[in-house]
């Protein structure tokens, strides 16, 4: 589904901080460190202290929110982003369902800390995620693509089907950005996302978000933001408000790139099998047309053994061995050295 916003979003978020300055201000974003802020007499909601305001996080997510077209706040990783919207949504006796085959440190989450908190935690494989209904499930987790597996589910049938209930679906956009899949329009009631990955787009930095168009949403995440203090360091902000400018420029580019080695590599005799939405063979093809904007940047692929996936990785001199991805280094690993689990 094409993205027609997208070109206005990219210039918006060049331009949108120009409207605010005064003459002699500076066109680049000062990073400001302070903890403190001058405040004399009564606080009439004048800055206050570091946990609560920071002017390079406060101007991130005037960039993120024009992104997500959706008020945003910043997390320091992924993993405290998702921390804060699931800490936030649930309460002791309801119900979360969680894909089986996303992001490890999800699952770890989950089962870990939420249900020993009296969530009770239910797992679905994301190509079969709808099966089984919503009835009875307070906060359903979307992953799509997940990673590692790249599968897809129906994000708009199932933010339909639970709202429907009475639930509220979180979709985690890590994989493609708000360039290339809108969740929210799609109806999820929030988006989380590590913007170590793309968005960040240099490998240098760890930062997440939240984005949310549901205004109790928005205020109870930013109370467990201020609460439990997983505030995001002002360098790190700044980091990220800087990647993010050229974020469309990056992201078209490694979308086109994969796309062109997933059709060189899929009659590979190597390759036993492989995985990238952009492939009409994919299983998630026509879904991923209807859903998606562009087809990511990530591939999966499976080699005969260990030694033929370890030799691959080694000697591509355009690819650095490594987990995570998303930077302007390619980068690739081999997932089962995790075994069940991963970084
Ligand atoms: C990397 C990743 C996360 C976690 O992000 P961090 O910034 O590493 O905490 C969450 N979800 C997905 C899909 C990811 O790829």
């Amino acid at each position: 589904m094409p993205d027609k916003d997208a070109d206005k979003r990219a210039a918006d978020l060049l331009h949108h901080r120009a409207q605010g300055l005064a003459k002699g201000d500076p066109i680049a974003l000062p990073l400001v460190s302070s903890s403190m802020f001058h405040l004399p007499g009564d606080p009439d909601g004048a800055a206050s202290y570091g946990r609560t305001n920071n002017p390079t996080c406060e101007a991130l997510e005037c960039s993120l929110s024009v992104l997500e077209d959706a008020p945003c706040l910043c997390f320091p990783s992924g993993m405290a982003a998702i921390s804060a919207a699931l800490f936030a949504t649930l309460r002791a006796g309801q119900t979360l369902l969680i894909p089986s085959d996303g992001y490890y440190v999800t699952r770890l989450l989950a089962d870990r800390f939420l249900a020993g908190l009296g969530v009770t935690v239910i797992q679905r494989p994301t190509c079969h995620f709808a099966e089984g209904g919503f009835d009875g499930i307070d906060v359903v987790f979307i992953e799509s693509p997940s990673n590692p597996g790249l599968e897809l589910c129906d994000i708009a049938a199932i933010a339909r089907d639970v709202r429907r209930r009475g639930g509220k679906t979180i979709v985690d956009n890590t994989t493609m950005t708000p360039f290339g899949q809108r969740p929210l329009d799609l109806g999820a009631d929030m988006i989380v996302a590590s913007d170590t990955k793309a968005p960040g787009g240099h490998s240098d930095l760890l930062m997440g978000h939240v984005a949310t168009r549901d205004e109790a949403l928005h205020r109870a995440v930013l109370d467990w933001r201020t609460i439990s203090g997983a505030v995001a360091a002002p360098n790190a902000a700044w980091l990220l408000h800087r990647g993010l400018e050229t974020l469309e420029l990056r992201f078209a580019r490694m979308c086109h790139s994969a796309g062109i080695l997933a059709a060189a590599l899929i009659d590979h005799p190597a390759v036993i099998n492989i995985r990238y939405p952009g492939l009409p063979s994919d299983s998630a093809h026509d879904l991923a047309r209807r859903q998606m904007s562009t087809f990511g940047f990530l591939i999966g692929l499976t080699l005969p053994d260990k030694d033929q996936a370890e030799r691959f990785i080694a000697n591509c001199r355009l690819l650095r061995p490594a987990t995570s991805f998303g930077g302007v280094h390619s980068s690739a690993e081999r997932r089962a050295r995790w075994g069940g689990c991963g970084a």
